[in-house]
């Protein structure tokens, strides 16, 4: 975990933050997220990263999955740290791990539309539990390039609109650049809207590995700016740091 905080600060990131799986409550698949014994480790090693980086501004942070049916056991596991931010996350319909190359041949059993209207009004209902400081990749619905067929504004305005009702922000990350989508999460349509509604931004590497950090971050600052934003948030126990956008460097 240490080459990730070594990565960030030979980047001159201002700040940087971790963020693995909060274990999976109705799936034990490791792959996915860490078992429950390895919580209070990894939450004990970034107090440790903290201590040895005590210069350095360096977060506690989760991510979450919603899943409907154990929000009581998240929101349980949650209250127990004391997280700096909390991201939650989709990676679920129902029983399916639909962003898992696996399984993706489902994709061409649904109504595309249909996926994207579940997948949003999931994401809504996270929004809506107050669990979550930011909802992270917005739209990894889109990672295996399956696009809706019809106009999806309204859905994304509705999304929007809870979102900023609901005082969540969103994170911008570059990982499905090296997804068969080859988009950014989220798109620049939604992030125009997010705008619009005056949802806040975040920065996220969606690293897993110590070289993945920052990873495309020139590109993540052209996208908020063309979409508008002028500045983004940081987290520290759990309140929001609003900071200007800075100049991409390329
Ligand atoms: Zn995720």
């Amino acid at each position: 975990m240490e080459q990730y905080v070594l990565a960030a600060r030979e980047l001159g990131l201002p700040e940087m933050g971790f963020a693995d799986h909060l274990p999976l409550f109705h799936n034990d698949d490791l792959t996915l997220a860490m078992p429950q014994s390895d919580l209070p480790l990894y939450i004990d090693k970034v107090r440790e990263l903290q201590e040895v980086h005590s210069d350095y501004p360096l977060r506690l942070g989760i991510e979450a999955d919603y899943i409907r049916a154990h929000l009581d056991d998240v929101a349980g596991v949650l209250a127990r740290y004391e997280f700096d931010y909390i991201y939650g996350s989709v990676h679920f319909i129902g029983g399916w791990g639909f962003d898992q190359s696996r399984f993706k041949f489902e994709f061409e059993r649904r109504d595309i539309d249909e996926v994207y209207e579940i997948y949003f009004g999931l994401v809504m209902e996270a929004a809506r539990t107050g669990l979550f400081d930011v909802m992270t990749h917005l739209d990894v619905v889109k990672k295996y390039g399956h696009r809706p067929t019809k106009n999806m504004k309204p859905l994304y305005r509705e999304v929007a609109a809870t979102l900023a009702k609901s005082d969540v922000a969103i994170e911008l990350n570059a990982s499905g650049l090296s997804k068969p989508v080859g988009e950014i999460y989220p798109s620049l349509e939604i992030l125009e809207i997010m705008h619009e509604y005056g949802v806040p931004i975040t920065f996220g590497s969606d690293a897993h590995k110590p070289s993945q950090v920052g990873r495309e971050f020139d590109k993540l600052l052209r996208l908020a700016r063309s979409a508008g934003y002028s500045d983004y948030v940081g987290f520290a126990g759990r309140q929001r740091i609003p900071r200007p956008l800075p100049e991409p460097a390329g």
